[in-house]
């Protein structure tokens, strides 16, 4: 038996093996995947400051992002500059790459990774837990869920689910060198999200992620992008791939049980306005990977137990998660016209600065709490609220 099976290679089963496996449990990871970081369905945007949980190593890094353009319905840019504060780099990483140097570090490490090893069942008994990997028997004394959004094994557990998703669609393409993220919003364009334009670079060829995260049919919205004259222009081979997949907005409501904890998008953690969830993969992993390693010295892998780990969550990303969902909330019941205002007045030198001064990459209560405090911009969102 081992002491803990973890369910996913992706950043949060990686560093949860990693850290665990350090601690001297005997960790066993199941990839479904025949290879790590295959196939790659992220953008892979992330600050500097998940290098303090996981190691970013110089070549894997796509691109160094230097500000961003939010593009309204009406067509209206506002520019913010992330470097403008000093405090945050602001990366895009090779996704592939990246979960494939945290499976390297995790092994070394100690913890086993199989791969080609779907799991298809997992039961909770009273010695432990026992996982049906192909129709054979694995047993371990505490299980992880680290799936990402495949929630078929949350509901054999009785885990529900997050509330809130919406639907994603991204491509990667050659085209012409650029520094800028283009953001494009707007109810034609991206339905309660938005598209974007994420340029790279992969040894001397520029390229661009191009994406879509939308209600409804975000490969639809994502083609028509594509196909418009600005955007084609900036091409330079046919778009590579479309990956869709669903991104949890929420968290689930319960992320530890008996014996099992939820990390990552398995628990539901991204950020609810822009659907970034590395971070917050990494820092939940690292979260649990601490109760479970304070599990194991105490002799205690029972609910009551494992719930500090969402005690520790709710500490560390609780307000953040919860002012951006009201955030979210607001925003999507906005019509184009106020969200035009809003990209308009996010332009001002005054709001500029309020911007430098609260923004973070990885917690946007500050900042979504100072804005409000902008007559501009409170405005704008109360009239929306009782519209
Ligand atoms: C289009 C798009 C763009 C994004 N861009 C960004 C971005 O720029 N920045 C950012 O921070 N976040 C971004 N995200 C979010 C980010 O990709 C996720 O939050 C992150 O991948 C979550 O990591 P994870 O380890 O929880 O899950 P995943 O990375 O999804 O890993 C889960 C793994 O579990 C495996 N698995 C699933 N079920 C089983 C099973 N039954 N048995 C065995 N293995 C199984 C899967 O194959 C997968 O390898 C984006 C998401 C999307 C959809």
């Amino acid at each position: 038996m081992h002491d803990l099976a973890i369910v996913g290679g992706g950043p949060a089963g990686l560093l949860t093996a990693r850290r665990c496996a350090e601690a001297g449990l005997d960790v066993l990871l199941l990839e479904e995947h025949t290879q790590v970081g295959e196939p790659v369905h992220c953008t892979g945007i992330i600050s500097f400051e998940t290098a303090a949980l996981a190691k970013i190593p110089d070549e894997i890094v796509l691109g160094r992002l230097q500000r961003a353009r939010l593009v309204s319905p009406a067509g209206a840019a506002c520019e913010v500059r992330w470097t403008a504060s000093g405090s945050e780099e602001i990366l895009v990483v090779d996704r592939g790459h990246f979960d494939r140097s945290l499976a390297e570090q995790a092994q070394r490490a100690g913890a086993a990774i199989r791969t080609g090893a779907r799991v298809d069942g997992v039961e909770v008994n009273p010695q432990g837990v026992t996982l049906d990997v192909g129709g054979q028997d694995v047993s371990a004394r505490a299980c992880v869920l680290a799936c990402g959004v495949s929630y078929r094994l949350h509901r054999q557990l009785g885990f529900g689910l997050p509330a809130q998703m919406v639907h994603t669609a991204q491509v990667e393409v050659d085209a012409e060198p650029s520094e800028t993220v283009d953001l494009y919003f707007g109810r034609e364009v991206a339905p309660d999200g938005f598209l974007w334009a994420v340029p790279i670079r992969r040894g001397n060829r520029s390229g661009l992620k191009l994406g879509a995260l939308t209600r409804g049919d975000a490969g639809g919205y994502l083609s028509r992008f594509i196909a418009r004259p600005k955007i084609r222009a900036r091409l330079r081979s046919a778009p590579g791939r479309m990956i869709r997949r669903i991104l949890p907005l929420e968290p689930a409501p319960q992320t530890a049980g008996d014996r099992v904890l939820l990390v990552g998008d398995a628990g539901g953690f991204t950020k609810p306005t822009t659907g970034g969830g590395i971070y917050y993969s990494l820092l939940t992993a690292s979260l649990a990977a601490d109760t479970l390693i304070e599990g194991f010295q105490a002799g205690r892998l029972d609910a009551e137990f494992l719930a500090r780990y969402e005690s520790r969550w709710a500490a560390e990303i609780g307000a953040d998660l919860r002012v951006s969902a009201w955030l979210r909330q607001f925003l999507t019941r906005c019509r184009d016209d106020e969200i035009d205002g809003l990209i308009r007045a996010l332009a001002s030198d005054s709001v500029q600065a309020v911007i430098h001064r609260t923004a973070r990459f990885n917690r946007h209560r500050d900042v979504i709490l100072a804005l409000l405090r902008e007559p501009g911009i409170a405005s704008l969102l109360l009239k929306s609220l009782f519209r």
